[in-house]
């Protein structure tokens, strides 16, 4: 029999799962972002963006299905009779020492890969292999027919997948014709995540999101009588602090949104990423910050005056608050009460609820496993929590600049 090699058992995978697709299968379609010049966004920065050939997306799938033969075959031999367990990819890794090495002892490079395959195919057996998730930033962007080839080969292997999303520009979408929509849809594709983040032409202009609010609507409204589902990401805080931008950045996002009537709206607020273009404008003060407050009272503003059903939802930590999940029709009251709660708070009571939501809840948590937790950050933290303490006049705005600083840090 033939030595089993890591190279038949990897899929490449790039740097950006989205929130809320931890089930999913990564499946990388293209390298990076085609357009990538976004001033907020740091993640594809400094990395050129490259198509895959259908031939090589193929052969990750078939590398998937590859993979899904040993975990299975594994299972049953340890009596676990097909499900996915912890002890599956244990036996898996033991069994094939050619394929994974003697991890963590000895390994190469490519049995490291192997292995992160192995996690990532093994994650999405154990959640029902479902869900899809085509990476990286503009799968659309990929000629139709050729991501037609590459959908139907996918439903055709595992024929238990139910829902493919991928990353899509509004500008892409809108190019594309009504036609071209429909054979995505068809040939299995079912969301497009599109970063629509404001409907105002200046701040997409400031922020060089390539992309004006007429294209945004478009592009929406094609995907939409399409019959694909869409989410629209916004992104308050996107005007800076600036009052007469920030109150047209949230009329025109409004505008764009009640227009197309996406399926789904997720709200990303700003966080002046450290590695992001943007934060040297910030640092130079050319751009200046929104207060959470702002951030807040866009995200009112947004629920109050959507005019459509759909879900909304703000649980990305970069929000002031983050838990807000559910149907407009059922929860906007539910929604606008916790809104007005926040609202209703004292400056201290704001900057102590404020402060505890991200020193508590699990960003700065992030922040410390990814070593970004400096001595400057932690003496920020304990200087506004020393002020919250005494009740200082300082106090609010020293929280905020500590709430600055972590959220800098990167978003979890
Ligand atoms: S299009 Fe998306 S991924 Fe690309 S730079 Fe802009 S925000 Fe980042």
């Amino acid at each position: 029999m033939a030595l089993l090699r890591p190279e038949d058992y990897m899929i490449e995978i790039g740097p950006m799962g989205p929130i809320g697709e931890g089930q999913a299968l990564i499946l990388r379609v293209n390298r990076n972002c085609p357009w990538n010049r976004c001033m907020f966004c740091p993640v594809y920065k400094g990395k050129r963006f490259s198509p895959r050939s259908v031939d090589e997306i193929k052969g990750d799938i078939d590398a998937v299905h590859r993979i899904w033969d040993l975990l299975n075959t594994a299972s049953w031999e340890i009596g676990l009779n097909g499900k996915i367990q912890r002890e599956v990819l244990q036996e898996v890794m033991l069994s094939h020492p050619e394929i994974y090495g003697e991890y963590p002892i000895n390994f190469t490079q490519e049995q490291l890969c192997a292995l992160q395959s192995l996690n990532n195919v093994a994650n999405w057996l154990f959640y029902g292999a479902t869900r899809v998730f085509l990476q990286d930033a503009n799968a659309l962007v990929m000629n139709p027919k050729k991501l037609i080839e590459v959908l139907k080969y996918l439903r055709q292997t595992f024929p238990t997948v139910e829902v493919v999303a991928c990353y899509a520009r509004s500008k892409t979408c809108e190019m594309r014709s009504f036609e071209e929509m429909r054979e995505l849809k068809d040939a299995g594709l079912s969301w497009c995540f599109v970063g629509i983040e404001s409907g105002c032409d200046e701040v997409l202009d400031y922020m060089r999101k390539g992309v004006t609010r007429k294209e945004h609507i478009k592009g929406g409204q094609k995907v939409m009588v399409s019959g694909l589902n869409m989410a629209a990401f916004v992104m308050p805080g996107l005007s800076g602090n600036n009052k007469e931008l920030a109150d047209k950045h949230i009329s025109d996002t409004i505008i764009v949104l009640n227009d197309v009537q996406p399926t789904e709206i997720r709200v990303r607020s700003l966080a002046i990423l450290e590695c992001a273009p943007l934060y040297e404008r910030w640092e130079a003060g050319e751009f200046t910050a929104p207060s959470e407050d702002q951030m807040v009272e866009e995200l009112r503003l947004l629920i109050e005056e959507l005019t459509f059903d759909c879900t909304i939802e703000t649980l990305q930590m970069t929000n002031p608050l983050f838990t807000i999940k559910g149907r407009l029709s059922q929860k906007r009251q539910e929604m606008l009460e916790m809104i007005a709660w926040y609202q209703g708070l004292s400056p201290l009571e704001k900057a102590d609820f404020l402060l505890h939501r991200y020193v508590d809840d699990g960003y700065l948590a992030c922040v410390k496993s990814w070593g970004k937790y400096d001595s400057y950050l932690k003496a920020l933290i304990e200087d506004a929590n020393l002020s919250l303490e005494k009740g200082s006049p300082e106090a609010a705005e020293k929280v905020g600049r500590a709430i600055f600083a972590i959220k800098s840090k990167g978003v979890p």
